[in-house]
């Protein structure tokens, strides 16, 4: 007898009420897409073990592990505004929980395992595009240093699916710090269940603030780390250029991990209108919109919540909404200092609303001219190595706009007496030069879908992995499509 794959230690299911064992279902002809080893290491799992036949079975949904006892998990959620009491796990499963290499503990789940009792109409699968658009990005979005779930295996399930058109199916495990949502907790309240909202916050501050356990404030304490958490989160979203398409608040964790990575896609030219997902058609969750959804979300999460902070009503909404009224603030200071980091500032002893006022001038001026987000940054420190062209050339015949921020920025550099090679390097290490492309990723995913052909989907994970080093033969994957390319592009 071999050793089990997974030595699960799970404290989600104990939980009466929050989840409902479920199977996955079974598919006919499981092939792999991915394997992600050095998460497998990170995991405290034999990679090698799970590169096997049975390995593949298990991550079909054809095999449970040994000592898993799979679980659908109840949640809510408003989805463009609109509340839908019953949402859950419809194509989802958690196989369970591990301790990783460090002890923390992480959900292990499968997305697209099959209809539950959660899945309402549909059919509970996914399809091999959008399972790769997701390995990609988080695994991206990682490489970025952004919290986020990972993405621990891919496997084609040899199933067709029906969609506009019939697509390959497969299924993604992914790996979280939890599953909890804001969703999570509008389930129960939306049920008036008190009770199992405490429960949920006292597991869900067990796991994701420990230090707080015991403590009298406790409830409000872990309101405000969840506020804080999201509005770093964002603050990081928003350096990178990326655009999560689906805010709703069922696809928002208190862990302030990203989740959900459906119509999601990083900003090219710089604008804050962007919207790349077809069901957002008022553009609710445009780029520049992300910080007041996030804080939207988090109201609904307070209101969850507002039985437990104080037996009066109205010192709860006053205590909720002091915490609530912090988010504009930590999601500044964040934005701030990211943005710095972007430009080569230091921090320490600046002058905020002159820093503030300098990025933003630059980011008016990208508006305008339509300049590349990740770019426009990243080449910067070009003009510190004394080749200027280098960044001058995104703003195609109009340099001299850019110039005279250039002069502004180069004088506040001066101030801060640093080496300007010391300088550069720190932002090289900070603006990455691969981003997911979005034709490159289109590319990638008809490649895989249409003809089984991975190549460009292991060679593209492989460039957005290692965002910040410069290579000669991956070039051409840090240049925004063609304008034929990203016309109108669309996610979803
Ligand atoms: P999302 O927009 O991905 O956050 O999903 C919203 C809700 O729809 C969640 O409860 C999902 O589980 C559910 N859902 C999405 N796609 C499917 C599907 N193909 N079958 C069943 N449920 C689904
Ligand atoms: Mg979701
Ligand atoms: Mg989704």
């Amino acid at each position: 007898m071999s050793s089990p794959l997974f030595s699960f230690d799970n404290s989600y299911a104990l939980m009466e009420g929050m989840s409902v064992p479920w199977q996955p279902a079974a598919v006919p002809a499981p092939r792999w897409l991915h394997l992600n080893r050095t998460l497998a290491d990170e995991l405290g799992l034999d990679a090698d073990a799970l590169a096997s036949d049975e390995g593949l079975a298990v991550f079909a949904g054809n095999r449970v592990p040994e000592g898993a006892t799979p679980i659908a998990q109840a949640y809510a959620g408003h989805q463009f505004g609109g509340f839908s009491p019953q949402l859950g796990d419809g194509r989802a499963l958690l196989l369970g929980e591990v301790l990783d290499a460090r002890g923390q503990r992480r959900d292990i789940a499968f997305k697209g395992s099959g209809r539950t009792p959660f899945s309402r109409g549909g059919d509970g699968k996914a399809a091999v595009g959008p399972v790769l658009r997701e390995v990609l990005i988080s695994e991206a979005m990682h490489a970025l240093g952004i919290p986020t779930t990972r993405a621990l295996a891919a496997v084609a399930t040899g199933e067709t699916i029906r969609r506009e058109r019939p697509l390959p199916g497969a299924i993604l495990t992914r790996v979280a710090a939890s599953h909890i949502r804001v969703g999570s907790f509008q389930f129960f309240a939306a049920r008036n269940d008190t009770e199992r909202v405490q429960q949920l916050a006292e597991h869900a501050i067990a796991r994701h603030d420990p230090a707080l356990v015991g403590r009298e404030d406790r409830l409000l304490a872990f309101y405000e780390a969840v506020v804080q958490r999201q509005a770093k989160l964002v603050a990081l979203w928003m350096s990178v250029g990326f655009i999560h398409g689906v805010m709703n608040t069922d696809n928002m964790t208190v862990s302030g991990e990203t989740i959900d990575y459906g119509p999601c896609a990083f900003l090219e030219a710089y604008d804050p209108q962007t919207v790349f997902s077809s069901i957002d058609t008022h553009g609710r969750y445009a780029f520049g919109n992300q910080p007041g959804i996030a804080q939207w979300n988090l109201a609904r999460l307070a209101e969850t919540l507002l039985p437990l902070f104080h037996t009066n009503d109205e010192q709860a909404v006053a205590a909720a909404t002091r915490v609530l009224d912090g988010f504009g603030g930590h999601f500044d200071r964040h934005w701030l200092n990211l943005h710095r980091l972007k430009l080569g500032l230091r921090s320490d002893s600046a002058d905020d609303e002159a820093d503030r006022a300098l990025v933003n001038e630059l980011l008016q001026r990208m508006h305008e001219h339509h300049v590349d987000f990740t770019l426009g940054f990243r080449r910067l420190s070009a003009v510190l190595r004394e080749a200027p062209r280098d960044w001058l050339v995104l703003w195609g015949d109009q340099p001299a706009v850019a110039g005279d921020w250039l002069a502004r920025w180069q004088q506040r550099l001066t101030a801060q007496g640093e080496p300007a090679h010391e300088v550069a390097a720190r932002m090289d290490a900070t603006n990455p030069l691969f981003i997911p492309r979005n034709h490159l990723v289109e590319n990638a995913l008809d490649a895989a879908s249409e003809s089984g052909d991975l190549r460009p989907f292991e060679r593209l994970l492989a460039i957005v992995t290692d965002p910040f080093t410069e290579r000669s033969e991956h070039a051409p994957a840090a240049l925004p499509g063609t304008p034929e390319q990203t016309q109108g592009y669309r996610t979803f």
